[in-house]
Formats: structure tokens, C-alpha cells, sequence
């Protein structure tokens, strides 16, 4: 039995970035993986403008959350096996707190797998996400656990793992995954725009398949971390997209404080 964990920062990131693989692993080969999934966030804001700032916060953090559900079901993956972390949208730090959650939740998972959102040569600069990617990198490199899990990032700029699929499941999977999210369809109908050409261009490379979703695998053993080296190109990239303001959800602040209260309560 494999234990993997799928990281996300919010609600329906994994969709478009894992949804073959996930649906690999949760039924064609199931018997041998066990399959869970973190969410760092509920996705409290992820809503454009100021209009629906009513809808911000708590209650669409509720309706995410059931259009996450939704879409793991079509993975046959259950809620049980999902856990929230409680960071809120657009806050997720990289702090001793995340990092010392994140530590607690690996010791018990004991997973030997993790696939999380790229933390460095990316072009997805949202903060959450790079936290998120960040902090488990750390996390292996640094020997905060004592064991050594297998890391993957996705949305990397330079994958050297591809994950072939056919064009017929952007169909019958990708939209079908992506379709549980009816408040996110603003902003997912422009990832849907580069998400076929983006997986064709990934697909081009690895024979047999025409589109692919594209990993990254980080290595930690000092006999192989030259494979961790990026391209120049790659460098020059990432500092590029690093310096664009990628996140377009706005945080009212009157609920981001309310949001904060209610963190610290418990
Ligand atoms: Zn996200």
C-alpha cells in the first residue's frame, strides 16, 4: 500500500493540475494507494470584486468545500479522507506555525508520497500556493520528519515527470471535475482557455500520448540533487513570474479580520 497526499492551497487547484493522475491512482490502480487530500484553504475569497464581498468569507468557504467534495467523488475519494487545514484564503504564511502543523500532520499521515504546488520555478506566483510547496520542501530537506516521503510540485515550469492522458478525458473528466465548481467558473474558463494547449505542449515529449500533465520530482540525497538543477531559462522565468501580482481575489478586510478571530479562538 502507497500513501500519497495531494496538497492543494485551495479548492479546485488540483482539478486541472492532478485530475488524470488523481483518477489513476483512486481507481484503476486503487488496491494499492491510499489517497488523501490536504486543503491548506477553504478558499474564503475566491471571488472577483468588491460586488460579492457579501458571499466572501464563511459561506463560500462552505459552498468550496461542497464543490470539493463533489469533484473527489468522481475519484472516488471520500470525504473522510480529506483534511482541512483552516488557513485562510490568501493568507497561507510560511511561518514556524504552517511549518510545525504541516511537521505534526506528516508524522501522523506517514505519507510516501506528496504531490504539492511547485514552490520555486513556477509560473502560478500566488503566495498560497508557493507557501504551501515551500513549506514541504523545507519541511524534507531540513530533516524536520525522519523519513524522506517522495515530492512532486505541479505547475512547475521544468517537469521531468509527465503523466500521459488521452484528449477524450479533457472531456470526460476535466470538465466533468472542473464542472463541480460553479463559483469558480469565472476564473476556471480562462484556465480551461490554455489548459488543452498546455497539456499538448506537455504531451509532445512523452511518446505515446499526446497530452500529459506535467511533474516535477525534487530530490533530496546528496548523490542526486544535480537533478534538482534548473535551465537558465527556467531561473530567468521564474523571476519573472515572481515578480508579476498574480492573485486576483480581493480580501475585504472587515472579514478577513473576522476570519483572523475565529482562527484564534480555537
Ligand atoms: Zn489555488
Amino acid at each position: 500500500m502507497v500513501k500519497i497526499i495531494f496538497f492543494q492551497a485551495h479548492p479546485d487547484d488540483l482539478e486541472h493540475k492532478c485530475g488524470h493522475l488523481m483518477h489513476f491512482l483512486a481507481t484503476e490502480s486503487k488496491e494499492n494507494n491510499d489517497i488523501r487530500i490536504a486543503s491548506m484553504t477553504r478558499g474564503e475569497f475566491g471571488l472577483p470584486g468588491s460586488q460579492y464581498d457579501k458571499f466572501k468569507g464563511h459561506f463560500l468557504a462552505k459552498i468550496r468545500t461542497r464543490e470539493l467534495l463533489k469533484a473527489e467523488k468522481i475519484h472516488g475519494i471520500h470525504s473522510e479522507k480529506i483534511d482541512f487545514f483552516g488557513f485562510i484564503d490568501g493568507f497561507v504564511p510560511f511561518n514556524s506555525e504552517f511549518v510545525n502543523t504541516l511537521v505534526d500532520y506528516l508524522n501522523e499521515e506517514r505519507p510516501d508520497v506528496i504531490i504539492a504546488p511547485e514552490a520555486i520555478y513556477t509560473w502560478y506566483y500566488h503566495m498560497d500556493h508557493i507557501n504551501t510547496g515551500k513549506a514541504l520542501f523545507y519541511i524534507i530537506h531540513k530533516k524536520l520528519i525522519n523519513f524522506t516521503p517522495i515530492l512532486y510540485f505541479y505547475t512547475s515550469l521544468h517537469p521531468n515527470f509527465l503523466f500521459g492522458f488521452k484528449k477524450r478525458n479533457i472531456k470526460n473528466l476535466t470538465y466533468k471535475l472542473i464542472g463541480c465548481y460553479r463559483t469558480q467558473q469565472w476564473l476556471l474558463k480562462y484556465t480551461m482557455l490554455s489548459y488543452r494547449p498546455f497539456s499538448r505542449f506537455a504531451g509532445r515529449k512523452l511518446h505515446g500520448w499526446k497530452y500529459a500533465e506535467p511533474y516535477r520530482r525534487v530530490y533530496f540525497k546528496k548523490s542526486n540533487l544535480e537533478n534538482n538543477r534548473q535551465p537558465l531559462i527556467v531561473r530567468i522565468f521564474t523571476h519573472f513570474f515572481s515578480s508579476l501580482p498574480w492573485t486576483k481575489a480581493k480580501y475585504p478586510q472587515n472579514i478577513v479580520l473576522k476570519l483572523k478571530e475565529k482562527r484564534g479562538k480555537k
